[in-house]
């Protein structure tokens, strides 16, 4: 007996396959108190001009990091269909709830998006947003671009990465795409926690997958959101759907190699950073103190850094609590 996948209850307002521009919604039922018969409205822009590849564009994915729907409303909002060769599908607000909220997950169901993957056509809200990307969005798709920065709790040099993959052609059609990005730093990501996100769900259908870091601390600066806007436009002139060049520019390359990278708090305190975002540390170096709150008198915790490098991301709110991530040391390299 053969079990037929249920379809989405998600639909498109769009028509993905017609030439032009058209923005619309992608509407997702969801009966609640202050709606019977409500939808999640998850807004869109279809971009389209001939044959040629696929670029699809997503920010919001968590919905505290604004340099991805920042670069993605303006993008959306400024693009003909004369400038595009193929289709640009862009989604600022893939989370929309998490987004509409500021949270980093949902509030209807606390899902997390960016661990939701595969999804499920009947499941939560969250997941049947994934379950449409997975099934729908990404068959698609030749490129796909993810923004996310740090949100609330974390702050991150500002860096387009992609991931070390089995597959070397896949893996370099994407390292291609994230020099031309050209963000001042470019990471080869090694992943704490790759289970369910859409990361891998797009390179598991052998889709070019690039992703961002740009900040964080549940805001966007004006550099960050720069970097996005004009990253976003030279990943569509390297991927041929843009015209143009795509500027030189100088970008440090990092690599997270292991485990030693992460150092986690072991106590919950108050955080006193010795050291700044783009600084070197050594093995051994100080790179923050936990003063501990319950009473004065007591010695800080001091975290030292678990391997030589760039001190490329940090905790954001100024308390931490035990196993909060608390800083990242990269590792400089030649590429
Ligand atoms: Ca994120």
């Amino acid at each position: 007996m053969t079990t037929a996948m249920r379809s989405s209850t998600i639909s498109a307002t769009v028509d993905f396959d017609a030439d032009g521009v058209q923005h619309g919604f992608l509407r997702l039922p969801c009966s609640r108190d202050d709606a019977a018969w409500g939808s999640v409205m998850i807004p869109l822009a279809v971009v389209k001009n001939g044959a040629g590849p696929t670029a699809l564009l997503t920010g919001g994915n968590h919905g505290d990091e604004y340099e991805g729907p920042i670069a993605l409303f303006d993008l959306a909002r400024r693009l003909t269909a004369s400038d595009v060769s193929g289709r640009v599908i862009i989604i600022p607000a893939m989370n929309q709830p998490a987004f509409a909220a500021g949270t980093r997950t949902s509030p209807i169901d606390r899902g997390n998006l960016n661990r939701a993957f595969p999804g499920r056509p009947d499941g939560t809200v969250t997941e049947k947003i994934a379950d449409y990307f997975q099934r729908v969005l990404l068959p698609m798709a030749d490129v796909v671009l993810d923004f996310h920065s740090g949100g609330k709790t974390l702050d991150f040099l500002p860096f387009c990465a992609a991931h070390i993959l089995p597959d070397k052609a896949q893996e370099a059609k994407a390292f291609d795409l994230v020099r031309a990005f050209g963000a001042p730093f470019s990471v080869k990501m090694l992943e704490i926690d790759a289970v369910g996100m859409y990361d891998t769900a797009a390179e598991d259908q052998g889709k070019v997958f690039v992703t961002t870091e740009l900040g964080g601390g549940g805001s966007a600066s004006a550099t960050t959101a720069r970097i996005a806007m004009e990253g976003c436009r030279n990943l569509l002139i390297a991927a041929s759907i843009l015209r143009g060049e795509v500027p030189v520019q100088p970008t440090r390359w990092l690599d997270m190699p292991d485990g030693d990278c992460f150092t986690f708090a072991e106590d919950a305190g108050l955080i006193q950073f010795a050291v700044d975002l783009g600084d070197t540390v050594a093995k051994g170096d100080t790179i923050a103190l936990i003063h501990p709150v319950g009473r004065t008198g007591e010695e800080p915790i001091c975290l030292t850094a678990r391997r030589a490098g760039i001190f490329a991301a940090r905790h954001f709110p100024g308390l931490v609590k035990q196993g909060d991530c608390v800083a990242v040391v990269a590792v400089e390299i030649n590429s």
